[in-house]
């Protein structure tokens, strides 16, 4: 038998890679985690999740500040933005959570981390800064990096992106933000809401395009009346540099052309696997220009070796990549054959309201030609939820012919965090009556979900022929008051 370096190597120390790292060498295997940055954690702790969230808390409470009178208090004259401070949090909170992925934790569980940048030169072994090392399996978990589309004039255009953005030296006046997915959605209402004037361009008539109709056009609704400036079904003609501003022309359906100015560009149209470098194509390892082809196991075309997280193209989230990685030991090291099932994954875009979800909405069940029911709650029927003075949004529940949830959908304040039921509900396969039936603490936002069910089950409790029953066997005399019965 072949004798290799190390048991599992690992190219990547993201949430992928990372989960791999910790599994692996905590099972006791020799463990390699080759990372070309000089700290651990990935996009998702240092250009993504983790600053967005940050910066989206301190957006949400200068907003909350500016509307103070809503809330019944005085009106207040806030000072503008100083958007250094604002980074200063950002990078405490990262700094603080960096310590959880620092090298000397991975060190301590009996990972070796290397930094730099590898090469494959067979399917076994990489070059590493000189060096040739091997392993009975590897692990691709490279993540991805913004895609740059090629719009005439923006390579010679200084723009921005999600490595820049949570690092700017102050506010910009105003932004173009190119794209309308979760990413330029969040950020669109974040700095609006800061003071900048921010403009949103996008290609179709719907922001959010994976997400059903009309719950992306509440978002733009919410967004709009806030004062972000929605360009939908335009193309992007050219971007320049015109010194004092960066110009996007645009034109719509009609074939109008017109230009918008602003201080940024931020760019935000999808992402690219990062693969540069690496090799693949000389060891075999197939991909194309959305990621990695890997099985439901996780293994490449090469079967030692393995991707997981954005790498692959497939979900691009954290937990989708912290779960990519647990089927990767569970194969790897445990021989254990799991595959990946992607039927419940949840996710959740983070505007105010947020919208997330878990399995099918109503454009998927579509697409598949699967018949379902849609049962809708308001959050203007949450007591919590008014007290709380929002009035916005809803809970879809999709039920399909076997009246089994196969997604939900919810719009409303916390919405991530209301999903969770959804998580244990729909994976555990818990029944709506045992939802509808659990006592949930009054007032909650988490209401919805029991009410949602409960609007599934009323019409069976209260049809007709219960009622008819009941009155047979008991003697019932029916309505005590109604349009017939009552006194002028
Ligand atoms: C602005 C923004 C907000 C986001 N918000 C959320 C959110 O709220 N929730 C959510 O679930 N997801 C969110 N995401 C997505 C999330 O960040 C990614 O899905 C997640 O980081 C993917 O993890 P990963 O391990 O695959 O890749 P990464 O976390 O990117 O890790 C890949 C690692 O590989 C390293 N690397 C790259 N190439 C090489 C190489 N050749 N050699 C060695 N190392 C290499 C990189 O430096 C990096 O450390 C957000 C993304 C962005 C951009």
């Amino acid at each position: 038998m072949a004798a290799y370096d190390y048991d599992i190597g690992i190219i990547g120390g993201g949430a992928a890679g990372l989960t791999v790292v910790s599994g692996a060498a905590q099972l006791g295997a020799r463990t390699l985690l080759i990372e070309k940055e000089k700290e651990l954690g990935g996009d998702c702790l240092h250009f993504g999740c983790v600053p967005s969230k940050t910066l989206i808390l301190t957006a949400r409470a200068y907003h909350t500040m500016k509307n103070a009178q809503a809330f019944g208090l005085p009106a207040v004259e806030v000072p503008p933005v100083d958007f250094v401070k604002v980074k200063k949090r950002i990078q405490s909170v990262i700094a603080t959570i960096q310590k959880h992925d620092s090298e000397e934790r991975f060190c301590s569980l009996g990972a070796k981390v290397e930094l730099g940048e590898p090469a494959f030169v067979d399917e076994h072994s990489i070059h590493l800064n000189g060096q040739r090392i091997s392993a009975k399996n590897w692990v691709i978990a490279s993540g991805s990096s913004p895609q740059i589309p090629p719009i005439e004039g923006l390579n010679k255009t200084p723009h921005i992106t999600n490595k820049e953005i949570f690092s700017l030296d102050r506010l910009p006046a105003s932004m173009i933000i190119l794209g309308a997915g979760p990413i330029a959605t969040e950020m669109a209402q974040a700095f609006s809401r800061l003071g900048t004037k921010v403009h949103v361009i996008q290609r179709s008539g719907q922001i959010l395009s994976k997400e059903d109709r009309d719950m992306a056009d509440a978002v733009t609704q919410v967004l709009a009346a806030e004062g972000v400036i929605f360009h939908l079904n335009v193309a992007v003609l050219d971007v320049k540099d015109s010194g004092r501003w960066k110009e996007v022309r645009i034109q719509n359906k009609d074939e109008e052309v017109s230009t918008l100015k602003a201080e940024q560009i931020l760019v935000a149209m999808g992402r690219s696997p990062n693969l540069e470098g690496l090799h693949l194509e000389e060891i075999g390892v197939a991909f194309d220009r959305k990621g990695i082809q890997v099985d439901a196991r996780m293994r490449t075309t090469r079967k030692h070796i393995y991707a997981a997280g954005d790498v692959t193209g497939k979900f691009q989230f954290t937990h989708a990549a912290g779960y990519e990685g647990g089927i990767v030991v569970s194969n790897a090291i445990f021989h254990l054959p799991r595959k990946a099932d992607y039927t419940f994954l949840p996710w959740c875009t983070y505007t105010d309201p947020e919208l997330a979800g878990i399995g099918m909405n109503e454009k998927a069940a579509k697409d598949e030609g699967i018949e379902y029911t849609v049962f809708t709650e308001t959050f203007q029927d949450n007591d919590r939820s008014l007290a709380e003075g929002n009035r916005t949004g809803k809970i879809k529940m999709l039920l399909d012919t076997n009246e089994k949830p196969i997604g939900v959908q919810i719009l409303g304040p916390h919405a991530g965090e209301l999903l969770s039921e959804w998580v244990v509900v729909m994976s555990g396969k818990v029944k709506l009556s045992t939802l509808a039936d659990a006592v949930h603490p009054y007032p909650t936002l988490g209401e919805i979900n029991k009410r949602v069910a409960g609007a599934y089950l009323s019409p069976k409790i209260f049809s007709d022929t219960v009622k008819k029953g009941l009155k047979f066997f008991f003697h019932l005399k029916g309505r005590a008051c109604g349009p017939q019965t009552r006194h002028e």
